[in-house]
């Protein structure tokens, strides 16, 4: 039969078989099928380590039968049929019920699969799926490593790796294969064929083939992501852009004037760097990464006024209204008649600072839509509110977008797309990142570090209060909110749902989290946990309770805007005590009186989210502190982030361990949206050599004219990773 990639599995596998796969694995072409690589191979010797499987977990296991007992069920009808599998070294029980099996016997060897279950403290399966190893099996059964597949209810392990097989034998071998990667790069880096890689992986004869296999296969999504990137890159800079050169005695004069500090020497580095960038027509595209606190908005502030006092207009994009609020709040105070120019008391020589969010009444609305049309506000700051249609600028030559990790490139895009000409790009994020993350998912920017945080800072002291083991901690905390309090200070509860409502865990103001908590890996299967603690509930419960006769306070994202500006604005004003909070005070709310941050339930926050979280308290001169709630034990995995969040300040240490908790998909979220993953066996935390060096070929690839079009392998793997994440940016460019 001729095979191709793009042949329907219906042809070669039958249509009962293509359907089921289509429909759980979403596996419909050979292509889909020869990339589902195995998750890992069992071997003889492996259900020691039933141990460590968790209950509730999904597994598939290799293992002899040992025992096998039928009796008949005291309680109900029916017999129970008890399985003892084993492998030498460990064992575990299989319970059928109500079930004949004959074909169960002692001594045969099988693939198990099932979910965990518990019976009085001993681990089994109910129900499990298997497959006998049966003389009618063929030779797949000797090897010394059997492929365990991603598999599904419908699809089990051993059917897929049962279609690798009958793929093999219709097709003849891989040989209908076509390598996209070059010859030459495939022996710079000593890669094995793709063919050759393909048979290796699905019936590898050795750990040694899987590993070179994994490598050759690494580099195919490498590479892949690799040339989008480079290809993006190499676009923009063929972009003509408007130069906006600095002009002496104009706003960008007048706010180093008025700054009431001295910049820091990370600062005023960064400030050239983007200033002379600026300066060129080629568009900057730069990400700025500096620690929470560190003194991003004034390095923002000033690149936008010169981009103002060289004739163009500014847009600031926040994630939240709170935060777009406080900057134009924050900014408009700084520039003073700076900031009004057209008003009565406005300085004449300055520009107009608008806000724009969703939540303004329509007259405000459309009063700041005229002010960007007819260029008259040089800063825009705005949320989502500011890529809608009917949002025109008349000469916008800059984009800051802050807190990056909350926007998408398409969110970018969109606004980048409302200049005359593509204008200058700066993104800024607190979350620190690390160098494989910056080649792929942030691959086509610049990057720039803020590494230093302006001296006089307290910094802040982390703890973990483990509820379960030590409960007198938390009476302990609130005693240490209180004293801070009596001191002139101000604190922070932050608790993960808002409460009164089930369907409330994400605020409606602060947008899906990609960094949220992590999968719930020692959860105990979830369902029997209680729900998060809720901020209506906590605040009454703090009112009655252990903080008793203080001012408190809620904000959420089901409160009005109005409501949660004034609520700000009280705290900031110090009329409240204590702020019982969503994650809204997450990013860049600047309160530097607040010096104790609470936080409820913490093992229900991701690693950088609880970053982000402590920097509110970490701002003014005194010593901040967090507490990091937590029922989790600290033998747990979830009690070991904490520990690990507690244990160090260095915002790039833990990047690391977040991105150990989370999956890569999760972290790779562009080249995952698509249908189906490119990134399925690269790993951005082992594969930093690897990926740079995919990186400097694909920029090598695309640095002729010539582009891809001597590699048709390549250029199709492109356009099928571009089409899958409808990366409209290719057509763009
Ligand atoms: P982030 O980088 O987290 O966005 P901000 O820009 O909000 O940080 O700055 C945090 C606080 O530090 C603000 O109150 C700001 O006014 C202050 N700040 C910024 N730069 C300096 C500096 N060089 N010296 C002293 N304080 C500064
Ligand atoms: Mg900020």
């Amino acid at each position: 039969m001729a095979v191709t990639l793009d042949t329907d599995l219906a042809r070669v596998l039958g249509a009962k078989t293509a359907k089921a796969m289509a429909e759980s694995l979403d596996l419909r072409t050979v292509r889909d099928l020869l990339r589902h690589y195995p998750r890992r191979y069992a071997r003889r010797g492996e259900i020691a380590r039933l141990d460590d499987l968790q209950v509730g977990d999904r597994v598939t296991v290799l293992a002899q039968v040992r025992k096998v007992t039928s009796r008949r069920m005291r309680n109900r009808p029916g017999t129970l049929t008890e399985v003892t599998v084993g492998d030498g070294a460990g064992q575990m029980q299989l319970v059928f019920f109500n079930r004949r099996f004959g074909k169960l016997e002692e001594g045969a060897w099988g693939l198990f699969a099932g979910t965990v279950g518990e019976y009085r403290r001993t681990k089994q399966f109910a129900h499990p799926d298997f497959h006998l190893i049966s003389g009618d099996d063929d030779e797949d059964w000797a090897r010394a490593l059997i492929p365990i597949y991603p598999a599904s209810k419908d699809v089990s392990s051993w059917v897929i790796q049962k279609s690798v097989k009958l793929l093999l034998d219709a097709a003849g071998g891989f040989g209908f294969v076509d390598d996209p990667l070059p010859e030459d790069l495939r022996a710079r880096h000593g890669l094995l064929s793709l063919p050759a890689a393909l048979l290796d992986i699905h019936r590898p004869t050795g750990q040694d083939d899987v590993e070179r296999a994994q490598d050759r296969l690494k580099w195919d999504e490498a590479i892949t992501l690799q040339l989008v990137l480079a290809a993006r890159r190499r676009a923009a800079a063929l972009e003509p852009g408007t130069a906006r050169p600095r002009r002496p005695g104009g706003l960008l004069d007048a706010v180093d004037a008025a700054l009431p500090f001295t910049l820091t020497d990370g600062q005023r580095d960064v400030g050239e760097e983007l200033a002379a960038e600026l300066s060129r027509d080629q568009p900057m595209h730069r990400l700025l990464q500096g620690e929470v606190g560190s003194g991003k908005t004034v390095v923002a502030l000033r690149a936008m006024a010169q981009v103002v006092d060289a004739g163009g207009q500014a847009a600031l994009l926040a994630p939240t209204e709170v935060l777009a609020a406080q900057h134009a709040r924050s900014i408009s105070a700084m520039l003073g008649p700076l900031a009004r120019a057209g008003e009565l008391d406005g300085d004449p020589s300055g520009t107009k600072v608008v806000l724009l969010t969703g939540s303004l009444k329509a007259a405000a609305r459309r009063a700041a839509r005229a002010a960007v049309a007819d260029g008259s506000a040089g800063i825009v700051i705005g949320t989502h509110a500011l890529l809608q249609q009917g949002v025109d600028f008349a000469d916008l030559g800059l984009v800051v977008v802050d807190e990056q990790h909350r926007f998408g490139v398409e969110q970018r895009d969109a606004l980048r797309a409302k200049g005359n000409r593509p204008p200058h790009v700066l993104v800024m994020t607190a979350t620190p990142i690390p160098r494989t993350v910056a080649m792929t998912v942030y691959g086509d920017l610049e990057t720039s570090v803020l590494r230093q945080l302006p001296s006089g800072r307290g910094g802040v002291a982390s703890s973990v209060v483990p509820v379960s083991d030590k409960p007198a901690w938390l009476d302990r905390a609130w005693e240490r909110l209180r004293e801070e309090v009596a001191a002139g200070r101000q604190a922070y509860v932050v608790c993960p749902r808002i409460g009164d409502d089930d369907t409330d865990t994400d605020d409606a103001d602060a947008p899906d989290d990609a960094d949220g908590a992590p999968a719930e890996e020692d959860a105990g299967g979830g369902s029997d946990r209680r729900p998060p603690l809720a901020v209506l509930e906590v605040a009454e419960a703090l009112h009655q309770g252990p903080l008793a006769g203080l001012r408190l306070a809620v904000l959420h994202g089901r409160m009005t805007p109005e409501a949660k500006e004034a609520t700000m604005q009280a705290f900031a004003a110090r009329e409240v005590d204590v702020l019982v909070a969503t994650t809204v005070v997450e990013v860049g709310v600047d309160v530097p009186n607040a010096t104790v941050m609470v936080v409820m339930d913490a093992d229900r926050f991701g690693v950088s989210q609880l970053h982000q979280l402590r920097g509110r308290v970490a701002r003014g001169k005194h010593r901040g502190l967090c507490l990091l709630v937590t029922e989790a034990r600290d033998t747990t995995a979830t009690g070991q982030r904490l520990a690990a969040v507690a244990g160090t300040s260095d915002g790039f240490e833990l990047a690391r361990v977040d991105l150990e908790t989370r999956r890569e998909g999760d972290v790779l979220g562009a080249a995952q949206s698509g249908r189906r993953s490119t990134v399925k066996l690269l790993s951005l935390l082992e594969d930093e050599e690897l990926i740079a060096a995919a990186r400097a070929e694909a920029t090598a690839l695309l640095a002729t004219d010539r582009g891809l079009a001597d590699h048709p392998g390549l250029a199709a793997e492109v356009a099928a990773l571009a089409t899958d994440e409808r990366a409209t940016y290719l057509e763009k460019a």
